[in-house]
């Protein structure tokens, strides 16, 4: 990978005070062929291991299920001993409870009483279930519309001894949890997680709690940074505000590359006289900057300070948000290790009404979808779509998101939604 300045291969990567933008797709693909996942694990509870991803395959010491068993409550036979006309009694010799396996053998002409999930007993091959046979004090008689084998569980048939029950790169979410469970394994090496420092740029900012001055604003930046690196599992270090000062940030840059495996930022990307952080990463790691065709979000900085990657998000709260989820948290996603290739999920529904849109670049507007009562989907759009509106974050369930190609649209008009749910 060339970190170089300008080492974005054939797609444009204009310096700062260039007219040209990347499409996000390109500055998309070329962070995550840069990324590599980080190194180190650690052994944990599997309970404990929830969200995290695993570092090796799982092998599974043992069948599951463990033994031939039943999917019903019923009776266990000998497929050979079902009638193929008419009807056969068949003598009840015994009870298979789960847990609790019949120890004789079933031999022709009889049959067990079985509970689901019990072992088969030997000399029996098939269930039938209760409710398809007459059950008289010590037979029961069966008819022909049986099949031999039937509801019957083989060993081994959802995971079997020595095959991989678990991979590796795996998010371990709730279904995970059950299947290390039913392997028996109580603990398994999870991947590091990557530890990711942030900090809002600006003179103008200041702290929840404090009284602001003139021209002075609080600082929400840092607050939606926590929340969507927490929410990703990622171990964080807040950094505060850093002033509009070249020198102070070189010294937190340096520091942030020391102990973390990646560094986010908010403002000061773009050419304004107070914007420092791409002069001062050029200075002390290696910067690919570029001006995305996203709206909002243009400015954005990508690079690595030494043993950190660094993105450099611009500074108005609903750009933070779009760039990170568009392009940060694929990123921090890969650095993870998860080997996840979902892909994006997109919904082509109605919008309410007409939109503006220039061609040339993405735009995510942010919109509330609704399904009707005849189960068809329609998104509006949340009001003022300003760069720093962040209200319109707060009442969206979803980004309209507009293609480089897509123009204007009119009301009744097909658009794609990328909802919230899954993403935020
Ligand atoms: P910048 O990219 O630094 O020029 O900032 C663009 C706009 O976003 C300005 O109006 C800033 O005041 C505002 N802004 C920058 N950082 C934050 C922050 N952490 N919280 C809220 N607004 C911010
Ligand atoms: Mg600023």
């Amino acid at each position: 990978m060339n970190h170089s300045k300008h080492g974005a291969g054939e797609s444009c990567c204009e310096d700062s005070h260039g007219d040209k933008a990347l499409f996000l797709q390109q500055a998309l693909a070329q962070v995550l062929q840069a990324i590599e996942p980080v190194s180190g694990s650690e052994i944990l509870d599997i309970r404990d291991a929830l969200g995290r991803v695993l570092a090796e395959n799982v092998t599974s010491p043992v069948d599951v299920p463990a033994h031939t068993n039943s999917a019903m409550d019923g009776y266990a036979v000998a497929g050979s001993d079902l009638p193929t006309a008419g009807e056969r009694s068949l003598s009840v010799v015994g009870t298979a409870w789960a847990g609790r396996p019949l120890q004789v053998r079933v031999e022709a002409g009889q049959c067990a009483r079985i509970m689901t999930g019990a072992v088969m007993p030997a000399g029996t091959d098939t269930v039938v279930m209760q409710e398809h046979v007459q059950r008289l004090e010590d037979s029961i008689v069966v008819d022909s519309r049986h099949r031999a084998g039937q509801h019957v569980r083989p060993a081994g048939e959802d995971i079997s001894a020595g095959s991989v029950g678990v991979r590796r790169g795996t998010v371990i979410h709730p279904a995970q949890l059950g299947v290390l469970a039913s392997l028996g394994v109580a603990t398994v090496p999870v991947r590091r997680r990557p530890t990711v420092a942030f900090f809002s740029t600006g003179d103008e900012l200041r702290g929840v709690g404090e009284k602001l001055e003139e021209g002075q604003i609080y600082d929400s930046n840092r607050y939606t940074l926590y929340g969507v690196l927490t929410r990703l599992g990622m171990q964080v270090i807040d950094l505060g505000v850093v002033p509009d000062d070249p020198g102070v940030l070189e010294s937190v840059l340096k520091d942030a590359s020391q102990r973390a495996d990646a560094i986010v930022t908010t403002g000061g990307v773009s050419v304004g006289e107070a914007d420092f952080v791409t002069q001062v990463l050029e200075q002390v790691g290696q910067v690919n900057f570029w001006k995305v065709a996203m709206k909002p979000g243009r400015p954005f900085a990508f690079g690595r300070i030494g043993g950190a990657w660094f993105f450099g998000l611009p500074g108005n709260p609903v750009s933070v948000m779009t760039t990170f989820y568009q392009l940060v948290q694929p990123a921090l996603l890969a650095m993870t290790g998860a080997a996840v290739d979902d892909p994006v999920i997109l919904l082509r529904v109605r919008c309410t009404h007409g939109l503006k849109k220039k061609t040339g670049r993405r735009e995510f507007q942010r919109g509330i979808l609704r399904r009707d009562e005849q189960g068809e989907y329609t998104v509006t759009g949340t009001g003022q779509q300003g760069a720093g509106i962040l209200s319109s974050m707060a009442d969206a369930n979803c980004f309209i998101v507009l293609e480089e190609n897509q123009g204007s649209l009119e009301t009744g008009d097909f658009v794609s939604v990328q909802p919230f749910r899954g993403l935020v």
